[in-house]
């Protein structure tokens, strides 16, 4: 098969989240499985800077924007360690800016920003001869290159047997404009309607999407069946159920060149599932140490890392550590930015409890490692997780993970009970409820079988054991690829 993947962000050229790193790393799986797939991204400065080899190809075009021609030209480089071609969409007004979507808010003209970029998809298609089987568009700022696949391209001999997949990875961002952004788009206004682009008098692009595509994907097959229903569906629950036939869920992989404390050049000491002693208590001991925490290597280690948003259940968190830290021996280890809010409740409780709870407030990839590898505990109460990464991150780590059981976390997190205890299936704890006292109930749980060194170690080994690399889910992109093809082709035959 021929695949295009578009994207916003892809690891190592611009990341602002988790759709980077799929970006980044499924294609080379896919590549691994014998087809042959091209990226495309804009060239932002990020980009620019990231100190990747990157040359011009030569080719500049010109599209429509609102009635007016914007330049534009194709640079190429390619994923790291591999030879997946990567065209970076360049036009300096657009892209040359500080950050990839806004700065402290969106910027003004994210609509024509993409607009622009969705029609430079085609452009190259068309510089390059390419003939693709599949156009995998993912998340709002690639939805409307369905639309135009759909329309402006129908027909056209290039695109004749191109079927399309959008991927959801996270429906709360939808790219919603004014209606008059429509102009920006040169679509007619007759796909201005509740049923195609039209979302309460607003033109939203990840509608579009999903009304276009041939087939639609998230990162979990939970967060598939929820975003059909209010409150998780944001709006499109209605647009989701109508397409419920076409819609599934794939759980993103881990990169385990990178997250995999065998190997893991930010830790202390190394450890694997055969041999998790003596590495994993000199990590806790050593990060113990460097966030000012007592070094006591019975003392269970709660940690978590993660954007600070009310998303992530930072308020539980937030609530069971003012609760727990004056009398409970239980300690904390936070990384993380986010609200200011929540910056100062958890920097507060850190300058009371000095010894038990340990608060980071910054980006750090080499401590989030650390956090991972030297913690018993990984928190992650979230409101909803679309996939979440951290928890199969934990898993890897022998980290037990704590869990609001939504989305991804619910598809990849076996909960400890009677059953599964005796069926060795459990890799961590899970709840339904949001609240804060399920979450403290939940730890307390965990801190109970943490005290039973032969509970405890089964449920790490569990953990540790399992395979969520990146190679699984590839194969579960083609086949879906492929079904997508056979379901459409099906259909014009019909
Ligand atoms: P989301 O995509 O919603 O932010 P995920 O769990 O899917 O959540 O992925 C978050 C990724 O970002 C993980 O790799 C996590 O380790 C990383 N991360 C988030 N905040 C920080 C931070 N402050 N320092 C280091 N890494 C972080």
């Amino acid at each position: 098969m021929k695949i295009l993947l578009a994207t916003s962000e892809a690891v190592p050229f611009a990341k602002t989240g988790g759709l980077a790193d799929v970006s980044g790393t499924l294609p080379q799986e896919i590549a691994r499985l014998g087809h042959e797939i091209v990226v495309v991204l804009p060239a932002y400065r990020q980009t620019r800077e990231a100190g990747i080899p990157i040359h011009d190809t030569g080719i500049s075009f010109e599209v429509p924007v609102a009635g007016k021609l914007v330049a534009g030209r194709f640079l190429k480089s390619s994923l790291p360690d591999s030879d997946v071609p990567v065209y970076l969409v360049e036009n300096s007004d657009y892209f040359g800016r500080e950050e990839l979507y806004g700065e402290d808010t969106d910027y003004a003209d994210n609509c024509e920003r993409f607009v622009f970029f969705c029609r430079a998809i085609f452009e190259l298609l068309d510089h390059l001869d390419l003939r693709i089987d599949v156009l995998h568009a993912n998340d709002w700022q690639t939805a409307l290159a369905l639309a135009y696949l759909k329309t402006d391209y129908a027909g056209l001999p290039l695109y004749e047997k191109a079927v399309s997949l959008l991927t959801v990875h996270n429906i709360a961002y939808q790219g919603q404009f004014w209606h008059w952004d429509m102009l920006l788009t040169g679509l007619d206004w007759k796909y201005f309607n509740w049923q195609q682009m039209e979302f309460f008098g607003k033109l939203n692009l990840l509608k579009t999407g999903l009304v276009f595509a041939d087939a639609i994907n998230t990162v979990s097959p939970r967060y598939a069946e929820e975003i059909q229903r209010e409150p998780l569906g944001c709006g499109l629950e209605g647009v989701l159920q109508h397409r419920r036939d076409v819609l599934s869920g794939i759980i993103n992989g881990v990169d385990y060149r990178v997250w995999n404390p065998a190997l893991d050049p930010n830790l202390p000491a190394q450890f694997d599932a055969e041999h998790p002693q003596p590495g994993k208590s000199t990590c806790k001991q050593e990060l113990q140490r460097e966030l000012g925490l007592r070094t006591d290597p019975d003392v269970p280690l709660v940690g978590f890392v993660g954007r600070l948003v009310e998303q992530k259940g930072v308020d539980l968190i937030a609530g069971v550590m003012r609760e727990w830290l004056p009398t409970q021996s239980v300690q904390w280890a936070i990384l993380g930015t986010g609200d200011p809010r929540y910056h100062e409740i958890l920097a507060e409780l850190a300058r009371r409890h000095p010894g038990r709870a340990a608060v980071r407030l910054e980006f750090s990839n080499s401590l989030a490692h650390r956090i991972e590898a030297g913690a018993d505990i990984f928190a992650m109460p979230s409101q909803f997780e679309p996939c979440g990464l951290n928890q199969l991150y934990s898993l890897k780590y022998g980290t037990v993970p704590v869990v609001r059981a939504t989305g991804g976390l619910a598809d990849t997190i076996t909960n400890f009970d009677d059953r599964t205890q005796a069926n060795r299936t459990a890799n961590g704890f899970a709840f339904r409820e949001f609240s804060r006292l399920a979450l403290a109930e939940t730890l307390q749980r965990a801190c109970d079988c943490y005290r039973q060194p032969d509970v405890w170690r089964q449920i790490m080994e569990t953990g540790m054991r399992q395979d969520w690399s990146w190679g699984q889910s590839a194969r579960k992109y083609v086949a879906l690829y492929e079904r997508t093809i056979q379901r459409c082709r099906e259909s014009a035959w019909a």
